[in-house]
């Protein structure tokens, strides 16, 4: 029991539950009344003290920095998140920096300065990985989802979507069926651009569902006008036109003219795709007009280009055609990939209809060449691999956590109620019970056992990565704070302590070619042949993916650099044998002591110090892999390498800052 005491006392200091209720109110609050909301923000600000906890703090400062940029507050974004950075860096957890930095990626997201979002993901990726609250992990890998979404990286996107729904289920408060219903749309979206038609309309039927719960009309008309959408990309116009029709109804209740827009052209496009061009011609002016009158270029384009496929179809040919080539123009340099290369096809079917065969057959050429740029074929197969892996992933966690919940309770009932006749009996006690209560402690010992077995199966599971069975992140942390704790850190004569952080070479092909079964069994097998490189003390730990970390407890640097490439030698020597075939595989190691140039923990800790390592692994990456490069020294002045610890990505930490060496795995043969 004493684990899950641990674990809720740890949650309840890193945040303060009025604080993060207000700003759920706050949220609410936004969606109706953005001044009323910001009132709320500034009296919960008003109400902080000593008491309250970074984490929360920080999330506040972030909820200011995006009032600001949603509400048009454009000068005071910028004061607003340098403050909520500072207060992060200053004071703040693992937590606190990812919501700082990813507020940081969001305003430059929506102010469109993508490559600047680029570089400070780089700078999240590494604090997100190790994101402790479901909330702060939803919002981060929400985020990322979405952008990497709009820039068409799909398979990214998707990853990241899955992992803010896997972190959204583990919540269960007043936002969660909110963000899931926000989350069920985006993959939905995400689903309708990679053409998995089927899929899409699974997610869009929970999506709409979980709309209908909340009762927000705001989802609602949301979800019906991407309804419509893959219902005519799937070929039903009669259906699609429908939805759009009730898309329109709750977009006028609340005043969306931006899907009525959509909708209003959409239901032209139907009507186009039926041969229904008269019927399409009503809306589709409607829709001009309201585009002009929002101002919005794009729809616009899109409008007149349905209108000039139908002058095409209709018999004005010429007037048809130019406005076509103008709006196709225009979608070259302002559409997204995909969007093109629809339009594209759209206005070949034109010219086949006028019987301009030459510009039809370069148009064709031109989608053709987008379409498999964006549609690389074995892309659908990844991603439903992926769905599936989700699915399973999620039944066995849930089955897992139920059992566990499940035994321990009834282990404790068992041994309550034992111990209940055994108080009872005692209190009666006569020559007979005297038996009867020597057999009852029996049962209550052995009871006492099984709860003890339940609980360190329990304890076993929290520390333990699950397919490999070696440690996890989190009891590394522990294994470290216990290390500092007991100043296990403090060294005498040569020996130090070291970290090897090691990544699998090409283990994307890996998968690729030989599949993700595949790819989990040589992960295991991997593991298996790591714990056979360590002594009796260190400990081998599944760090993320396919990487791995090597904690070695008192090593003097010759047989660290022994160790290091016997274990580059573990792996690569001797091929993996997997369902009958033989895979070479091969790992880039980065390694350092600990402490690093004999500069104190209390300066240089043990994160920082694998983030040099972490860096030494990349140089190995670029020189070619199978090999490991360890971080001896540095070539500056310690201060400058903490400077870039500590200040923004303007100074980044370089290579050119560490003098490092190089040990080489053995030479293999991949086949
Ligand atoms: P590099 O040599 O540069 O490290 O190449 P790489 O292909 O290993 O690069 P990267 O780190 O980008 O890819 C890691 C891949 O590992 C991506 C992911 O699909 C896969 N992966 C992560 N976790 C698992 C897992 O649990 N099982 C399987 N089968 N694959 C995994
Ligand atoms: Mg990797
Ligand atoms: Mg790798």
């Amino acid at each position: 029991m004493s684990l899950l005491l641990v674990c809720v006392l740890s949650a309840q200091e890193q945040t303060t539950d009025w604080l993060e209720q207000g700003i759920d109110t706050y949220l609410m609050l936004l969606y109706t009344s953005p001044e009323e909301a910001y009132l709320q923000l500034d009296a919960l600000h008003a109400q902080v003290n000593d008491q309250t906890a970074t984490d929360s703090l920080t999330r506040l400062y972030a909820s200011f920095t995006l009032h600001y940029l949603h509400t048009g507050q454009t000068e005071q974004v910028e004061p607003a998140l340098e403050r909520l950075l500072t207060y992060a860096r200053i004071h703040g957890s693992t937590d606190s920096m990812v919501e700082a930095l990813a507020t940081k990626v969001e305003v430059c997201f929506v102010q469109q300065r993508l490559n600047e979002a680029y570089r400070i993901i780089v700078e999240l990726e590494p604090y997100l990985a190790h994101a402790q609250q479901p909330r702060v992990r939803y919002y981060a890998n929400n985020l990322l989802g979405r952008i990497y979404m709009q820039d068409n990286h799909f398979e990214l996107a998707s990853e990241h979507l899955y992992r803010a729904l896997e972190a959204v289920q583990e919540t269960n408060d007043d936002r969660t069926l909110l963000r899931s219903t926000f989350l069920l749309g985006q993959l939905t979206r995400l689903h309708a651009d990679m053409k998995n038609w089927e899929l899409a309309e699974e997610l869009m039927q929970q999506a709409l569902s979980y709309a209908d719960q909340i009762a927000s009309t705001e989802f609602l008309a949301d979800y019906l006008l991407l309804k419509g959408y893959i219902e005519g990309e799937q070929g039903n116009h009669e259906a699609s036109a429908l939805t759009h029709h009730q898309a329109i109804v709750q977009a006028e209740i609340i005043d969306r003219q931006d899907i009525i827009l959509l909708s209003l052209n959409n239901i032209g496009a139907s009507y186009i795709l039926l041969h229904q061009y008269d019927a399409a011609i009503e809306p589709l002016h409607q829709a001009k007009k309201l585009a002009k009158a929002l101002d919005d270029e794009n729809t616009y384009q899109l409008v007149l280009l349905n209108l000039a496929y139908i002058d095409v179809q209709q018999g004005r040919t010429e007037q048809g055609l130019t406005q076509m080539r103008e709006s196709i123009n225009y979608f070259r340099e302002h559409a997204r990939r995909s969007d093109l290369e629809r339009f594209l096809g759209e206005f070949a079917n034109a010219l086949q209809h006028a019987g301009y065969h030459l510009e039809e057959a370069a148009i064709l050429r031109e989608q053709r060449v987008l379409s498999n740029e964006l549609f690389q074929s074995d892309r659908h197969r990844i991603l439903s691999e992926m769905q599936q892996r989700f699915l399973a992933r999620e039944q066995a966690h849930r089955i897992q956590r139920l059992e566990q919940t499940n035994a321990l309770q009834e282990r404790t009932i068992e041994n309550k109620q034992l111990q209940n006749r055994l108080i009872l009996l005692a209190a009666f006690a006569t020559a007979l019970a005297g038996v009867l209560m020597w057999q009852l402690y029996r049962k209550v010992r052995h009871t006492n056992r099984r709860l003890k077995e339940a609980n360190k199966q329990l304890e076993f599971q929290s520390l333990r990565d699950p397919l490999t069975g070696l440690f996890n992140r989190r009891s590394f942390q522990q294994r470290m704070a216990k290390r500092w704790q007991h100043k296990e850190h403090r060294h005498h004569g040569q020996e130090r302590d070291a970290l090897i952080l090691l990544d699998i070479d090409h283990f994307k092909q890996i998968n690729d070619q030989h599949g993700h079964a595949a790819g989990d069994d040589i992960l295991i097998e991997v593991a298996k042949r790591l714990s056979q490189s360590l002594r009796q003390h260190d400990q081998a730990i599944r760090w993320g993916g396919e990487e791995f970390l090597l904690y070695l407890h008192r090593i003097k640097p010759k047989d660290l650099s022994t160790l290091v490439e016997r274990t580059l030698y573990l792996l690569a020597e001797k091929p993996f044998l997997v369902n009958g075939q033989s895979i070479v595989v091969t790992a880039t190691a980065g390694f350092i002591t600990l402490p690093f140039d004999n500069i104190p923990e209390e300066k240089l800790n043990w994160e920082k110090a694998l983030q040099l390592a972490d860096l030494a692994l990349y140089s190995g990456k670029a020189k070619g892999r199978n090999q490991a490069c360890g971080v001896t020294g540095l070539r500056v002045p310690l201060a400058d390498i903490m400077q870039c610890f500590e200040q923004d990505q303007s100074q980044p930490l370089t290579l050119q800052q560490l003098t490092c060496s190089t040990i080489a795995g053995p030479s293999v043969h991949r086949t």
